[in-house]
């Protein structure tokens, strides 16, 4: 962690670092200069990490007077909280925090019967462009530092750990967060050193201790980025935006697909697979009348037969004045089962709080 890094995000308006720019030698390192013995360092972190502490108040096994000193000079809940929208039924909340610098980001937690699943943002904005997406409007602001990106994760476990303090719902309250996809705002392997910084701390046993199965990985398709990801020997899952079975349609929707096309970003999937022996999971947004045809169907299928993949298709999530508007539901179904009778698993993922601007980027965008 470079002084730059810090700087760039993670410290607040009264100058205050955040602890969770730190690994916990840093963590010593800083509580040294306070004059604090070494052992000060694993109870902070153990209260970070393993009981979710948003406040150095509730650090009771620390003097008061250490408590006063940290409040001082640092903070363990580095985003503000702008608002957040819980839908209909319950299951899905999203929230839009504030950054120190007063960048905004967003996060959505999704209830599922026995996962308690959030996706989080990895950069503020998004340099990638794809034209059907809110986020890419703004453009990119800047990289969350690692620390943004535990504290999202942090955010959340708060709010499942004590219900009673947040919206009541009838939907059972699971306790933590139990998966992480990074599919909200940005690009993550555009951002790849301190996402890994963050995936490190989340799956340590002596850190956040999520399996790293239980995480997903969805990028655009940074060719170089994912042959990295393969020699990361963390069982982190890679999903892979495609949207799009050919170079013509694909460049259009994903620019990046200009410089990494599609036959290239196959390529670099099948070495990753091989590496890995990991199934691969490919992101397909259904849009209606762009993408959604029999016969690109048929492409996709035949582009993928033979891959240890499974194809995830996505009904869009509508962007005001957007010309992108969502595949119908029978048309989704046949698009899927095309792609079935071609041996390629498949499943049609459900759209969550499409009524709370759950589409990546849309609460920001409705807030600016
Ligand atoms: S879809 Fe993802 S990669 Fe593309 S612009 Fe939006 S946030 Fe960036």
């Amino acid at each position: 962690m470079t002084a730059q890094m810090k700087q760039d995000g993670a410290a607040d308006s009264a100058g205050r670092l955040s602890l969770l720019d730190f690994s916990q030698e840093e963590m010593a390192g800083f509580l040294a200069q306070l004059g604090e013995p070494r052992y000060r360092a694993r109870q902070v972190w153990e209260w970070i990490y393993r009981r979710y502490a948003a406040d150095f108040e509730e650090m009771t096994n620390l003097p008061q007077g250490l408590r006063e000193g940290l409040a001082a000079k640092a903070t363990i809940a580095p985003l503000e909280k702008v608002t957040e929208l819980l839908s209909a039924s319950g299951d899905t909340l999203k929230r839009l925090y504030r950054l120190p610098d007063g960048q905004t980001i967003e996060s959505v937690l999704m209830l599922y019967d026995r996962r308690r699943t959030l996706c989080i943002s990895s950069q503020a904005g998004c340099a990638m462009g794809c034209t059907f997406c809110a986020t890419a409007l703004g453009g990119l602001a800047r990289n969350l530092t690692a620390g943004e990106i535990v504290a999202q994760v942090l955010d959340f476990a708060r709010y499942l750990a004590k219900p009673e303090a947040e919206p009541q719902t009838d939907v059972e309250r699971p306790t933590t967060v139990t998966n992480i996809v990074l599919m909200g705002m940005g690009e993550p392997m555009h951002n790849y050193e301190n996402v890994w910084t963050a995936l490190r701390r989340l799956t340590a046993a002596d850190g956040f201790g999520l399996g790293a199965r239980a995480i997903t990985l969805s990028t655009v398709g940074l060719v170089p980025m994912i042959e990295r990801m393969a020699d990361e020997g963390l069982q982190i899952g890679l999903a892979v935006s495609l949207h799009a079975p050919n170079d013509e349609l694909r460049s259009k929707l994903v620019p990046i697909n200009r410089r990494y096309p599609v036959a290239m970003l196959l390529e670099a999937v099948q070495r990753y697979i091989e590496k890995t022996h990991r199934r691969v999971t490919f992101e397909y947004a259904l849009m209606q009348g762009i993408n959604d045809s029999p016969e690109l169907a048929h492409e996709l299928g035949e582009i993928l037969a033979g891959l240890l993949c499974h194809v995830n298709l996505i009904p869009l999530n509508p962007v005001p004045d957007s010309p992108y508007q969502p595949t119908s539901a029978a048309e989704t179904e046949a698009f899927a089962e095309i792609l079935r009778q071609r041996g390629v698993s498949t499943t049609v993922r459900l759209r969550r709080g499409i009524e709370i601007n759950a589409g990546c980027g849309q609460l920001r965008r409705a807030a600016a």
